[in-house]
């Protein structure tokens, strides 16, 4: 690459964000290169090695938000509602007890999400809130604080109810789960082609000013831009900071690091056979916090997730330890699944610098995320699931929106000057 490389916008991170918002800007004609560290793009969109529309990272699209619905269906692809077949059953698993979802213990389960729309007055964080209702620590109280951590991937200890609240209030549809058929390689795949992209190209500093951007990557090369698109994950922004030079302005590097990163694990199982009821969920009290499964065309998988503080318990077992407890949940609810019937186990924890799970806002942190989406002297835009509104944050669908948000600012930035020129 010649040390005086030049273009309109540099993009830096090639998940689904950098891939979108790549693909975006050269259907409008603007010229633009996508740096990634990786030796492979998708980010937190990571498959299975071994089936590769079992999904290690984000599994669903939740909801039917515009951007991540126009995208699939401009690349064609297919969305498999989930649960599959109309399989509907969820259980609760605690101790020798199990609950089905029509039992008063299911209700209760859900209950904390609904008492959140009550929420008034200062922020507080999710578990103060939780005390101030009354939701026990035990019992079903135990399973719905449990889901608001792993849905959020977040310490309910600092987890914001006001943002907790704005996102369930603004999330529209969420309950609707789907799956790109054959997983969101087929995504990955379609949108690559269609950008000019550096694999393995860390960038180290950033050096801007009100006319023009320079990157520098590890390798000590320099690119120059009109505009930087920044769509990192938000760990490594708040570690990236004094990268920067100048530094960012005050507002923008507050609002970085006032906002928080979750943790998540996830297993994939999969299985020769499948001798259990059709669920489509069940939480348990154990290291793996709810199984579901999933019958794809290469055969059947049964998926594990935890995430938030449970992710700690997960992260100290074995695979051997964790297809025990598959094992004994999948006896729990009247099924069969034997060590014999196991063909392979893959699993990845998201809790360490540059593999986290997702953005979440906690106490006191409430409009850092808009702060975040505002672009830095015309010159220096963030993009991602952190910057986007209640509701989406998190998601891949938030990823996308804000990826459309910035194409649609450069394409209207470049229009202009285009238009000033000529005239
Ligand atoms: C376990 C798990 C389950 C999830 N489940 C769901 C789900 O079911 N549904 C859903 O909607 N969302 C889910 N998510 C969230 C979803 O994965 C993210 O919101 C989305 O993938 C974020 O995409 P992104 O492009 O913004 O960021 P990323 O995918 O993190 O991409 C950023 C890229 O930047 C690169 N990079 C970092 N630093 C540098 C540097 N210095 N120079 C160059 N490149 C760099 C990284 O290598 C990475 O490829 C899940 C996430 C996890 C971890």
């Amino acid at each position: 690459m010649p040390a005086d490389f030049q273009t309109d916008v540099l993009i830096i991170g090639a998940g689904i964000t950098g891939l979108t918002l790549s693909y975006r800007l050269r259907q409008k004609s603007i010229a633009c290169l996508l740096l990634e560290e990786r030796k492979h793009v998708g980010g937190r969109l990571a498959h299975a090695k071994t089936r590769s529309a079992c999904e290690l990272g984000a599994e669903f699209i939740h909801g039917s938000h515009r951007a991540i619905t126009a995208l699939v269906k401009e690349a064609n692809l297919e969305m498999d509602d989930y649960p599959m077949d109309g399989g509907e059953g969820r259980f609760f698993c605690i101790g020798e007890r199990i609950y089905n979802q029509s039992s008063a213990f299911a209700k209760q389960v859900e209950h904390l999400y609904e008492l959140l729309h009550t929420h008034r007055g200062y922020d507080v964080s999710v578990d103060q809130f939780a005390r101030k209702v009354g939701v026990s620590e035990d019992g079903a109280g135990f399973f719905a604080r449990a889901r608001v951590a792993r849905l959020e991937g977040a310490s309910l200890a600092d987890l914001s109810a006001s943002s907790l609240q704005s996102a369930i209030t603004n999330a529209g549809n969420a309950d609707r789960n789907a799956r790109i058929k054959g997983g969101f390689i087929k995504l990955i795949n379609w949108l690559s082609p269609n950008c000019t992209l550096l694999l393995g190209t860390k960038v180290t500093r950033i050096f801007w000013s009100e006319d023009r951007v320079c990157v520098q990557t590890a390798d000590g090369s320099r690119l120059t831009c009109a505009k930087l698109v920044l769509t990192v994950p938000l760990d490594i922004l708040q570690a990236s900071l004094q990268m920067f030079k100048p530094l960012l302005p005050h507002r923008s590097s507050k609002a970085i690091s006032s906002l928080r990163m979750g943790v998540a694990a996830k297993i994939v199982i999969h299985v020769k056979r499948v001798s259990w009821i059709n669920f489509s969920a069940f939480a348990t009290d154990g290291p793996v916090e709810v199984w579901w499964n999933y019958r794809h065309d290469h055969g059947n998988a049964l998926v594990g997730f935890t995430a938030g503080p449970g992710t700690a318990k997960f992260e100290k077992c074995s695979m051997a330890e964790l297809s025990d407890q598959a094992i004994t949940d999948i006896r729990r609810i009247g099924g069969q699944l034997s060590r014999s019937d196991i063909i392979n186990v893959e699993s990845v924890v998201w809790n360490r610098l540059g593999r986290m799970a997702y953005s979440y806002v906690p106490v006191h942190a409430l409009g850092c995320r808009s702060i975040l989406a505002e672009p830095i002297g015309d010159r220096i835009y963030i993009a991602g699931e952190a910057t986007v509104p209640a509701g989406l944050a998190g998601t891949i669908a938030g990823a996308v929106e804000s990826a459309d948000r910035v194409a649609a600012a450069i394409s209207r930035d470049f229009e202009t000057r285009l238009s000033v020129f000529s005239e």
